[in-house]
């Protein structure tokens, strides 16, 4: 489970704390936040290691303020979720905005939904290098991590 928070919906502008589920990596029962590490290994791998960057598909909730927002078609779902994977490492979520469409591009894997990417949207690649500039590490001192 990613933990968001506060992050603001681009309909309304209300912000909210968000807990998005996603499939990839060890992502069993380990809580995450941006800028942490997937570890793989744990016997619950989804998806699959060495890919440079990814996104995948995220499960989260809707907007409190708007119960949105909602992407153009097909997504349908309020609660979809883009989730960035860079190196292993959670670098961006953000409500589904329909660019990436599972259905159609995601890897042919079974257990997880995820599309291998050549590098960020111009938009979403601003933002990563803002925080990556700002708080490297989600602002938590390194002594807070935990270390594997
Ligand atoms: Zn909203």
């Amino acid at each position: 489970m990613l933990q968001l928070g506060p992050v603001e919906c681009p309909k309304c502008h209300t912000t909210s704390e968000q807990g998005v589920q996603f499939y990839f990596g060890g992502c069993h029962l380990d809580e995450f936040r941006i800028g942490d590490r997937l570890r793989w290994g744990s016997g619950y791998d989804r998806g699959k290691p060495g890919h440079r960057l990814v996104v995948t598909l995220g499960l989260g909730g809707d907007c409190p303020g708007c119960g949105g927002p909602y992407a153009p078609p097909p997504i349908c779902d309020p609660g979809q979720w883009d989730v960035f994977i860079e190196d292993d490492v959670i670098t961006h979520a953000q409500w589904a905005t329909g660019e990436f469409d599972y259905q159609r591009d995601a890897e042919p894997d079974p257990d997880a939904e995820f599309i291998v990417l050549d590098d960020y949207p111009e938009d979403i690649r601003r933002q990563v290098d803002a925080r990556r500039k700002s708080s490297p590490l989600d602002g938590r001192r390194p002594s807070e991590r935990p270390e594997k």
